[in-house]
């Protein structure tokens, strides 16, 4: 069949594969899934498995709507390391037999197929999830998960990378085993904070991978009587945790197109115009890569414990700087910082691609690297160098994105022929509210007797 199932059928059955898990995620990235035993394969594979979407979250659907039908994607194959007989399917959700524009696979999906049917070009990503190991309290609370874990400078720490040594090999070896090309893994600056690198790759595959690697490590971190987390600001004094996303492009002949001999920060004249894109859609493409509550915490707040959040709060570019929101750290591609571990990576590198393609359309330039350390400058000094700065709040941010017409643009037309923008900040402006309509702490302390 030319939906690939003869070849996953015979990897699956080499694999002693007994179940597949059918799984797409909604808007926030939400990993959703049906077991379906490997006798049922053929029947997956017509007729996809069926959701109600209402249910599975948010997917533009109410409880009278028409089943959500996800249809697995066969070369996404990804057998689940640690469940020995269990394979992962990423699937593209459908409703009444057309792919459905709500869902975020299915709207990155529609980009890179433009992308290469109108330039002949690919996009490749890399991400870096970083991800706290945590441990409930008795009382309900939240700490790190290594009670030794207190330094105020614990990144690289070979002691608490150590400690968490069953966890961090086993999760090496699993990424190997898929042939992810795992080359590191770190302490990261936060107390209980890890990163565990991945090569990057075509940007369906780094999303789907992205989805996969926070189940995994959830689902080791659970087994191991941890907590894991990829929320942006989990502690307001600890660093938080990114998805710094690396992007480049590429001819479908696999030429690269952002590589520049000869240039200070060896990128071409397309990828300094990529860059300008991204810059000037930087504020609205916050609401996307940034977009939840949490994630303003933290772009936003002072340097925690460790001395720096190692997250922009300013709109600029660079080389190897990492007080910026775009860092070339090596030629041939671009770093950016924002994207935080809240995204939803099919969303996130859309808009992303989106951004930067606006720039390569409008011929766009960058203007002058930034070479100063922003987070040692006030906002005045940040000011006088025209330099912006991120949205302090997800309902700003929101405002932005609903602005933006190239992001609007891209991010697509729903059945009923408003935009999903709308439909994704109406989401977010009431995510926003109900955090807004709750008393917290601060206003205690502000406002008791003021
Ligand atoms: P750093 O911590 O310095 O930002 P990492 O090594 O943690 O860097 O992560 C770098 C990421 O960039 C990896 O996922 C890597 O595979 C990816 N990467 C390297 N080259 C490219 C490229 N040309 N296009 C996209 N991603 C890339
Ligand atoms: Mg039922
Ligand atoms: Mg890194
Ligand atoms: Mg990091
Ligand atoms: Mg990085």
């Amino acid at each position: 069949m030319g939906d690939g199932r003869d070849d996953l059928a015979a990897r699956a059955d080499e694999d002693g594969i007994e179940f597949f898990l059918a799984m797409f995620v909604d808007l926030h990235g939400k990993p959703c899934a049906k077991a379906v035993p490997r006798s049922s394969l053929n029947m997956l594979m017509d007729g996809g498995a069926g959701f109600a979407g209402f249910a599975a979250g948010d997917m533009g659907q109410g409880p009278a709507d028409p089943d959500l039908t996800v249809l697995p994607d066969a070369a996404s194959y990804t057998r689940v390391p640690w469940k020995p007989g269990v394979a992962v399917l990423h699937c593209d959700p459908q409703v009444g037999g057309d792919p459905w524009p709500y869902a975020p696979r299915v709207i990155l999906k529609r980009l890179l197929e433009q992308l290469g049917t109108e330039r002949g070009w690919v996009l490749k990503t890399g991400v870096e999830a970083e991800y706290s190991l945590l441990r409930r309290t008795p009382e309900g609370g939240l700490e790190v998960a290594d009670a030794l874990d207190r330094s105020a400078k614990p990144c690289y720490e070979v002691k608490g990378l150590t400690r968490m040594w069953d966890f961090l090999s086993t999760l090496s070896r699993n990424m190997n085993e898929l042939g992810w090309g795992n080359y590191a893994n770190d302490h990261e600056d936060g107390n209980g904070q890890f990163e565990s690198n991945f090569t990057y790759s075509d940007a369906v595959t780094t999303a789907d991978r992205t989805i996969f690697f926070r189940y995994m490590v959830h689902m080791l971190a659970h087994d191991a009587g941890m907590c894991a987390t990829f929320m942006p600001k989990p502690f307001s004094d600890v660093t938080g945790n990114g998805l710094h996303t690396h992007l480049s492009l590429w001819t479908t002949g696999d030429e690269p197109l952002f590589d520049g001999d000869g240039d200070a920060l060896g990128l071409s004249k397309l990828a300094y115009q990529f860059v300008a894109g991204l810059l000037d859609h930087g504020r609205a493409s916050a609401g996307v890569i940034c977009p939840t509550v949490n994630s303003y915490k933290r772009i936003g707040v002072g340097a925690p414990n460790s001395g720096s959040t190692w997250a922009p709060a300013y709109v600029a570019y660079g080389g190897n700087n990492r007080s910026l929101m775009l860092r070339v750290p090596d030629g041939g591609r671009v770093e950016h910082r924002a994207v935080d571990g809240s995204a939803n990576p099919y969303l996130a590198a859309a808009v992303l691609l989106a951004a930067g393609l606006d720039g390569v359309d409008r011929a766009l330039d960058p203007g002058e690297q930034t070479t100063d350390n922003l987070f040692a400058l006030s906002p005045d000094e940040i000011a006088a160098r025209g330099i912006a700065h991120l949205p302090g709040s997800l309902d700003r941010a929101v405002d932005e994105l609903v602005d933006d017409a190239v992001l609007r643009r891209a991010l697509g037309v729903l059945p009923d022929g408003s935009d999903f923008v709308d439909y994704f900040a109406g989401v977010k402006r009431a995510e926003f509210d109900a955090y807004h309509s709750t008393v917290s702490q601060w206003e205690i302390d502000r406002y008791l007797t003021q």
